[in-house]
């Protein structure tokens, strides 16, 4: 293949082509084996090439592939909601397919704004974010992201909906430590609320554990519930993007269990198709779609291929396959033993400042004094050292950036929930090794 007509992450940039997955390795066209740590974007949760789902996707192919929601409601589409109504908190009860995580955080946007107007609340259309966040690239989706990099470019077509600080212990905006903090951060974003007027506000969104924006930045115990308590105080809805940590991903099979909260509405992607086909979904409460479903019972969004059979059999058959298997238990004692190991190559490597997450979301976060906490100045560029290392090396790991301003250093270790112990001590001998290489070219 001498000249490409594709239009790559990097123009010039020389990729392999992968030709084949199994379990959790990859394939190039050379042959040559890749550990999938990060889950390619923490999406290939039940890991490459599962027969079963392999075998749904061609039974509804040869049934129906596809269907338009406004001409008919389908068979798989109609079990994934209800399966996903029986694993979601409270009563999460309702579910609106959509074809991407940036679709599912968007229409979430969208239905809490719907859900003030037919209540008689018009003003209410602001969704309050934070920043070191992120939760889709599509306008609407990238005006709630709090993710520096990615803003900027388009910053004059975007609103300005980033607001509060960070839950990042690490580096704490306000210079504190918890619990002494009193959870600032969290208070913060009632501050946020009073200077703009809670009548101007529709919901505030989050993601549970901060993925692509910081590496598992993963929030003390106490601030989903403070978050919680101040978005009902206010009259404000609270959205949970688990675009990255739903569907078993930290242990749990939605992250917010992990601090007993019940968001009014989830965004959901990735790991709910593990890859297989692209679906995501916007979860609804009973409560936001009653006044939807007593007023114009219609909600104002929708794609063409939003609930169609073929990816709804497919997302259905991973699901399954998470329960029969049950992974999401695996997450939970196998991200336990790669949290061990990780905390192992903290303790071996001064620039390893730090590791965190749940399940098997882990991060780690990169500087260059571990005493001080100060960041590799950015010409370093240490994560995607640290990336391309370890690819060479056959072993996926996720560029994260660290640091509030987006110019710091992580990586996030995600492998599929499959994984085993002995796969996982290889994983992280090879990470042991790129971070050895790296931290002496370093020096
Ligand atoms: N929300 C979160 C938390 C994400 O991590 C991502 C993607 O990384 C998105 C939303 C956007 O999802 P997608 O890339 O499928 O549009």
């Amino acid at each position: 293949m001498n000249r490409t007509y594709l239009i790559k992450p990097v123009l010039d940039y020389d990729y392999p082509t992968a030709v084949y997955g199994e379990g959790i390795y990859l394939y190039d066209h050379t042959g040559k084996q890749y550990i999938d740590g990060s889950s390619g974007a923490v999406t290939a949760s039940i890991g490459h090439r599962v027969k079963e789902v392999v075998e749904a996707m061609i039974a509804q192919a040869n049934q129906v592939s596809f269907t338009y929601r406004s001409q008919f409601t389908n068979e798989p589409a109609e079990k994934l909601a209800k399966k996903l109504s029986e694993w979601a908190p409270g009563d999460l009860n309702w579910s609106f397919f959509v074809n991407s995580g940036s679709e599912a955080t968007e229409t979430a946007m969208k239905i809490a704004i719907q859900y003030w107007q037919e209540r008689g609340y018009g003003r209410k259309n602001k969704v309050l974010s934070r920043w070191m966040s992120y939760h889709g690239i599509t306008l609407g989706a990238l005006s709630m992201s709090g993710h520096v990099l990615r803003r900027k470019r388009f910053i004059p077509l975007l609103e300005d909906f980033p607001s509060a600080s960070p839950p990042y212990c690490y580096r704490c905006p306000f210079n504190s430590t918890y619990p002494g903090c009193n959870l600032m951060c969290a208070k913060e974003l009632e501050t946020a609320i009073k200077r703009i007027g809670a009548e101007n506000i529709a919901a505030f969104i989050a993601e549970p554990i901060i993925g692509a924006s910081g590496g598992a930045v993963t929030p003390p115990d106490g601030y989903y519930q403070e978050i919680k308590a101040i978005c009902e105080r206010n009259e404000i809805l609270f959205i949970a993007d688990e675009v990255m940590t739903g569907i078993g991903r930290t242990g749990k099979r939605f992250a917010v269990e992990h601090w007993g909260v019940v968001p009014d509405l989830i965004a959901l992607g990735k790991g709910m198709s593990a890859g297989y086909t692209p679906i995501a979904a916007t979860l609804v409460s009973d409560r936001v779609m009653e006044p939807i479903l007593r007023g114009s019972k219609a909600i104002m969004a929708g794609h063409t291929y939003s609930a169609n059979p073929q990816s709804a059999a497919v997302s259905l058959a991973v699901l399954e396959y998470i329960e029969k298997h049950r992974l999401v238990e695996a997450a939970a004692e196998q991200g336990q033993y790669l949290m061990e190991k990780l905390q192992q190559l903290a303790n071996m490597f001064e620039m390893v400042g730090d590791v965190r997450g749940k399940g098997l979301l882990l991060g780690m976060e990169f500087v260059a004094d571990r005493l001080l906490k100060t960041p590799f100045h950015p010409e370093t560029d240490v994560t995607n050292r640290i990336v391309a290392r370890a690819f060479e090396k056959g072993l996926l790991v996720y560029p994260a950036a660290g640091g509030i301003d987006g110019a710091g250093d992580a990586v996030l270790i995600a492998p599929p929930l499959v994984i085993q112990k002995a796969e996982i001590d290889r994983l992280v001998s090879i990470l042991e090794d790129t971070i050895r290489e790296v931290e002496s070219e370093l020096r």
